[in-house]
């Protein structure tokens, strides 16, 4: 039985096995991780989130060479939003139909816990049906520092308040090597998995991520994927609450200072990454593929590589239009978006949940943020 034999199967890929899928064609790799998409999810639906990104501050102290985003808190563009501005932006998702906010900001110092405490009570407050998932672990270790607090504790005060889900940003590839080039003070490994540990452990829903596109290697890319799996198991195995699903992404440079420093990744590295990750992650059930900007540049993707699942790309997002997006709110870009990468599937409205135990199985569900 050859390695994508084997992974069609449903047996494990060892890291060897993992490793030498990237010397595989990219039609190969993805016909196989279609068949694994197939056996674990209900081939006939895939589905989507009418969801909007609010990015609450700017400020930020980490200052990663590839974000695009962040402000000195003296600079004229800094901000932090009030509660209500937040409010008006769950107000104007609320009349296109969706429920569910991804919310992360800068590491900003002047906002302490009972800033966060306090918007969380506020939200939920006006917006009782609100899904709240925020505060990446970048944000969760920045609360942390600030106030000699654990992680366990803050993300317990933040569920009592209303947070649902923590996003799966930060990640990027965790290998320190790879982190320390392209952001020095960025999150380190154990930190990002202690933190989503603590809050998987609380039963908040979790999402993991990739970002591809710092120059790092085949092997660095096999270490990322192959220590999301052992988290999963973990997880899985100790809180029965594991990852909802797998979102990948390519680094986008533009107006950031790793421009021409960093390779970026191209569309085909993207769909057979992808591919890879479907077949080396078999304790996942769902995968979710970017929208707009990255796709709307990419041509019709060639062959289904096994995502299942989509969050709405459309809104408008601070983020996304300085790396030249649109930022067109457009909640039915969600549906063609979700089918333009499962042709032939039925697009349905889904809503987020965490990982069981007792996933993989055919079920219409999760979907999660953008990076
Ligand atoms: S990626 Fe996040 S932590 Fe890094 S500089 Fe940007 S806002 Fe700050």
């Amino acid at each position: 039985m050859d390695v994508l034999e084997k992974a069609v199967a449903g047996e494990r890929l060892s890291e060897a096995e993992v490793l030498s899928l990237f010397d595989l064609p990219l039609p190969e790799l993805a016909a196989a991780a279609h068949e694994v998409r197939l056996k674990k999810t209900d081939p006939e639906v895939v589905t989507f989130l009418i969801d909007r990104n609010i990015n609450y501050t700017n400020v930020c102290t980490v200052a990663c060479a590839f974000c695009a985003f962040y402000r000195t808190k003296r600079q004229k563009d800094a901000y932090t939003l009030g509660y209500e501005e937040i409010a008006q932006k769950v107000e104007e998702l609320y009349r296109v139909g969706g429920k569910r906010i991804l919310m992360q900001g800068g590491v900003n110092p002047e906002l302490p816990l009972e800033w966060y405490l306090d918007l969380l009570r506020y939200l939920k407050g006006r917006f009782p049906d609100l899904r709240i998932d925020a505060f990446s672990p970048e944000e969760i270790l920045g609360l942390e520092r600030l106030t000699g607090l654990k992680a366990e504790y803050i993300l317990e005060k933040l569920k009592e308040a209303g947070l649902d889900g923590m996003p799966g940003a930060g990640a990027e590839i965790l290998v320190d090597e790879v982190r320390l080039k392209a952001a020095p003070a960025r999150i380190r490994t154990a930190d990002w998995y202690r933190i989503v540990d603590a809050a998987q452990a609380l039963g908040l829903y979790t999402l993991a991520s990739m970002v591809i596109g710092f120059g790092e290697g085949k092997g660095e890319r096999t270490a990322h994927l192959l220590g999301l799996r052992a988290q999963q198991d973990r997880a899985l195995e100790r809180y029965g609450n594991g990852f909802a699903a797998f979102a990948l992404w390519t680094l986008q440079v533009e107006h950031t200072r790793l421009k021409g420093k960093a390779p970026g990744a191209t569309a085909h590295e993207y769909l057979k990454t992808l591919a890879i990750a479907r077949l080396a992650l078999d304790n996942f059930a769902h995968f979710q593929p970017p929208g707009p900007p990255w796709a709307s540049r990419w041509p019709r993707r060639p062959s289904t590589t096994g995502p299942t699942t989509s969050g709405a790309p459309c809104w408008r997002k601070t983020w996304s239009r300085r790396r030249g997006g649109t930022g067109a709110p457009t909640p039915r870009c969600a549906r063609s978006c979700a089918t333009s990468w499962t042709p032939g599937s039925s697009p349905q409205k889904g809503t987020p949940s965490t990982a069981s135990s007792a996933t993989p199985t055919p079920r219409p569900s999760s979907a999660s943020p953008s990076p």
